[in-house]
């Protein structure tokens, strides 16, 4: 028997999201058609550059903890550029492996054993594990308390406010009001505002993103948290970085010095030496996911399916309640028996237990209405 373990651990659950991706990639390795509605990624079309022999020399050690200088700087300008918002390079930013690492590393460096934290629902599934994990306690909002009921849920314990505009997965754009009313209420009870901005692009034009380090222009208040994952469409290179005041990024450098070190310098460098032609091919394509998701939303209003009320993203989460079983039962079915991959509303709390989360990033339309209508026959 081995020594017990430690019990915070333990009583994480699997990310429920990659359980279901675990059976996805299981099924297509079989050889299975499976209509993937569960995965957290749109597929872009990504420009190829050589890498030089002196940036692969170069690339294969480590570099700055805080991230590549030039890498950092492109940053700089493009959340400058895009959502005017100023942010000093050499104090302001940090770069890490994508932003999970970052997002927990900040939390990591905020709170203090029990100090509470408010996550708006849908909650991206890792913030209620993360949190537990930096010794903090989770307090859902439901999803159904809109901004300005969110001040009966601080107590003198409260420290940090999670937002995610626009959200995964409810597609959810928080206005500019409701973020200045947001920083009001962090500035009167001396709290922190995690913003976690992955998906910023995915927005059709006239809906417009406003970052949080935007409205807290001290950044006093704000923690900023966006990668590459999403709007460029690079998973896979696990980049992301933090913007936010010099004396935070001071911590989260001590954080990513002693946990990670530094983001890969091959991809930190390739990506600083091409940013704005990769950035021109990807933001159309993030701008056009955003028309699909618009075109989707019709296809659920005449199929009739309800969903959260949202604009921006690649996810929806949809209405199942009236299915008569339990919501899991509903997924399971619709998985092994008709290779219709989605995730559990509850998953994102308990208040969208009645949910499902429907990606829409990887399937074309033709495939998603089909699928949409079997979910209808079923519910
Ligand atoms: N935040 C949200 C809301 C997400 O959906 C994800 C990925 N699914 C992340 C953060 C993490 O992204 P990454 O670590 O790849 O930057």
């Amino acid at each position: 028997m081995i020594p017990k373990l430690n019990s915070i651990v333990e009583s994480i659950p699997e990310a429920l999201s990659i359980f279901v991706n675990q059976i996805v990639y299981d099924k297509k390795s079989r050889g299975e058609r499976v209509y993937t509605f569960s995965l957290g990624e749109a597929f872009f079309d990504i420009p190829h550059f050589e890498i030089s022999d002196e940036a692969f020399r170069r690339g294969c050690h480590y570099s700055s903890s805080m991230g590549q200088p030039k890498l950092r700087e492109r940053l700089s300008e493009m959340y400058q550029r895009s959502y005017g918002v100023r942010a000093d390079p050499s104090t302001e930013i940090l770069v890490s492996c994508g932003s999970k690492p970052i997002l927990f590393m900040a939390m990591q460096a905020v709170l203090n054993p029990g100090d509470e934290v408010l996550v708006h629902e849908p909650g991206w599934l890792s913030y209620k594990e993360q949190v537990k994990l930096a010794g903090g306690v989770h307090v859902p909002i439901p999803y159904y308390d809109g901004v300005y009921e969110w001040e009966r849920h601080l107590t003198d314990k409260t420290k940090l406010i999670v937002i995610n505009s626009p959200n995964n997965p409810s597609g959810q754009l928080y206005s500019p009001k409701e973020l200045e009313y947001l920083l009001k209420l962090a500035q009167e009870h001396g709290l922190f505002i995690l913003s976690d901005e992955a998906y910023s692009d995915f927005l059709m034009p006239g809906d417009t993103f406003v970052s949080m380090a935007g409205v807290d222009t001290s950044k006093e208040n704000t923690i900023v948290v966006n990668s590459l994952s999403k709007n460029m469409g690079m998973s896979g290179w696990r980049v992301g970085y933090a913007i936010a005041h010099q004396q935070v990024i001071e911590q989260l450098l001590k954080l990513n010095q002693h946990l990670l070190t530094c983001a890969a310098t091959v991809l930190q460098d390739y990506m600083a030496d091409h940013f704005d032609e990769i950035l021109s091919a990807t933001l159309p394509q993030a701008v056009e996911t955003a028309h699909k998701r618009r075109a989707v939303q019709d296809i659920l209003d005449d199929v009739g399916i309800g969903y959260l009320k949202g604009v921006g993203t690649f996810y929806f989460l949809i209405d199942v309640s009236s299915y008569e079983g339990e919501t899991e039962e509903l997924v399971r079915t619709l998985l092994m028996e008709h290779n219709i991959a989605t995730v559990p509303g509850r998953a994102y709390g308990d208040s969208t237990a009645d949910f499902v989360r429907f990606g829409i990033g990887v399937e074309s339309l033709e495939d998603i209405e089909k699928c949409l209508r079997v979910i209808k026959s079923l519910i």
